[in-house]
């Protein structure tokens, strides 16, 4: 996207809010020109309970709902230029906002995103409908791509189909990798396997087990992986040896400093 299309969409999206908050003003000041003595008295009950004081609650539950807003988040942290709610500010920054919860005031300095490689660059930042498509089905690609499944004990008696999505785990999350071939001939490989197995028909291997897949996007994916990916490179010569001698018996290890997570 060039500068100018950015720009361009930047100021219609602000014009965007700026109309939806005017809209949302408008309703709540018409809400709220006679409120009952009953939604009074539950709006003060709830301004005496609640854990943000100098948030705004507004008279809503005379309908059954309990509305609470931040406004907007349009305040900029002058440190590292993190976007934060004004009720985020430091307690005493009253007319210069400063904020702690994003940088601790500027003590912690991340180091610069790195550049993305081609075509995960484009395919994030893309308008065209190609990079729309991927983003649309992001997940899939990551799957169809990933060398492992997570491994982890999870609790199954917060998990649901109701109410907010919850994922909770006893213990340590892992990254599991099986065997570096399929048990079977007849089994298809899955994961690393197919970094290793019968890679003449890579692409083909990555898409019976996610369907649906632009084809070519992920060819130049894999493509991308094969080229930076020092993982890949390690699967492949494992995957090379194997093709030369079948019943070598082989291991490939990959160890971890633990102390010197990035
Ligand atoms: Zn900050």
């Amino acid at each position: 996207m060039n500068s100018e299309t950015l720009r361009e969409r930047q100021r219609i999206l602000q014009a965007e809010r700026q109309r939806s908050y005017r809209e949302r003003k408008r309703q709540i000041e018409k809400e709220n020109t006679a409120p009952s003595k009953r939604t009074k008295e539950i709006t003060d009950e709830i301004n005496e309970i609640s854990p943000v004081p100098k948030a705004r609650v507004y008279p809503w539950i005379s309908l059954g709902l309990r509305h609470h807003t931040l406004g907007n988040m349009t305040y900029k942290c002058n440190k590292c230029g993190a976007m934060m709610w004004l009720d985020e500010r430091v307690t005493n920054s009253v007319k210069l906002p400063v904020f702690s919860t994003c940088c601790a005031r500027g003590k912690v300095i991340l180091p610069s995103l790195q550049e993305l490689p081609s075509p995960l660059n484009t395919l994030l930042t893309g308008t065209d409908s190609r990079s729309c498509t991927f983003r649309q089905n992001i997940r899939m690609y990551n799957s169809a791509l990933s060398f492992t499944s997570i491994g982890a004990k999870i609790d199954q008696q917060v998990t649901g189909t109701s109410g907010i999505y919850t994922f909770r785990i006893h213990g340590e999350m892992y990254h599991r990798i099986g065997s570096l071939l399929p048990d079977s001939e007849t089994q298809p490989p899955q994961f690393a396997q197919i970094y290793i197995y019968d890679t003449d028909h890579e692409i083909q291997n990555r898409s019976n087990i996610m369907p649906g897949l632009d084809l070519i996007i992920l060819a130049e994916l894999q493509q991308m992986l094969h080229d930076i990916n020092p993982y890949v490179n390690k699967f492949r010569q494992a995957g090379n040896l194997l093709k030369d001698n079948p019943s070598l018996d082989l291991k490939l290890v990959i160890t971890n400093n633990r102390t010197n997570d990035p």
